[in-house]
């Protein structure tokens, strides 16, 4: 394996194993980015791009990108604020999304922030949770643990909790109820604050710009109709398209098909116009990327 100092490729911190691994991996695949063997390599080069990825636990990704020994991170953005990591945040990712919740036992009598006075919070986010809990001037004790936060009510060595929480079922299975949002967090590529050459900034805003391409496309969808030649205008009225649809003429006198883009949000609500306006067999195909 080559050693971490020789390379000059972008080098890019993903977290080795857990909630976020197939999700960044499959994200950096979807912009064109080929790596073999990510499983069992700490250090993966890229095959297409000079790019390598370093695979270390999560908690490690914001120090090593602040510290230049990576030059890009994909972490949570609960991890960096945690950390307080001198990066620079470059995007948020729709993915590993998450927020960092205060929770007291569903029976008990802590109900709101206030009751937390004088009360044992166990967290594995003592930064964020101190902070929180000093904003408003209410006096915790807090118990700092590496894991298994939701059991310390249990277990009577706190008597409520600051977790991550996303569906809500972990603090349900726990017998806790959750009392108020501490930090709202998605996944973020982050970026070291170290000066870097002239060809990694160019691969970083090519990455950003395939990065957000993939993001368009995520939420919009290739649509395709049929319709009378003299509903156009009325469909054209009703597509929030990017740009002006295509419009073909159909074998039978009369009908075009017209494609066209539209954001998935939109969608539905728009279908049903179109059809209104006398649009048939709609069709609507996924979009891999979209470069404007
Ligand atoms: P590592 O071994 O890398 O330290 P970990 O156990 O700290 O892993 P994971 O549980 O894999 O981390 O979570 C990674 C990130 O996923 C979290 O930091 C957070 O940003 C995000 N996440 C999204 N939803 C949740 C959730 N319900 N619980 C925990 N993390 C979540
Ligand atoms: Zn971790």
């Amino acid at each position: 394996m080559r050693t971490l100092d020789s390379s000059t490729s972008l080098r890019i911190a993903i977290q080795k194993s857990g909630r976020l691994t197939d999700k960044t991996m499959n994200l950096l695949e979807s912009i064109g980015l080929r790596f073999d063997d990510y499983k069992r390599n700490l250090l993966v080069r890229c095959r297409n791009f000079d790019v390598e990825l370093l695979l270390i636990r999560d908690d490690d990704i914001p120090e090593y990108v602040q510290d230049g020994v990576c030059d890009l991170g994909f972490v949570g953005g609960n991890v960096t604020a945690e950390d307080q990591a001198d990066v620079t945040i470059l995007k948020g990712l729709d993915y590993g999304v998450c927020r960092l919740s205060i929770a007291a036992p569903k029976n008990g009598s802590l109900r709101k922030a206030d009751d937390f006075s004088g009360k044992k919070v166990a967290t594995s986010y003592p930064v964020l949770t101190k902070k929180y809990f000093d904003e408003r001037g209410i006096d915790v004790e807090l118990i700092t643990l590496s894991g298994a936060v939701e059991i310390a009510p249990r277990l009577e060595v706190a008597d409520a909790i600051s977790d991550l929480v996303s569906s809500g079922n972990t603090l349900k299975a726990n017998g806790l109820m959750e009392i108020d949002t501490i930090y709202e967090s998605e996944t973020e590529l982050i970026r070291t604050n170290k000066p870097l050459s002239q060809g990694k900034q160019s691969l970083i805003e090519k990455l950003i710009q395939r990065i957000e391409g993939q993001q368009k496309a995520e939420r919009s969808r290739y649509i395709m109709m049929n319709a009378p030649e003299e509903a156009v205008e009325e469909i054209r009225n009703i597509i929030p398209s990017l740009k002006s649809p295509t419009i073909v003429p159909l074998a039978e006198e009369g009908m075009v098909a017209v494609h066209t883009v539209v954001p998935i949000s939109t969608f539905w609500q728009v279908m049903e116009k179109l059809k209104q306006a006398g649009a048939s067999g709609i069709v609507m195909l996924p979009v891999e990327s979209m470069i404007e």
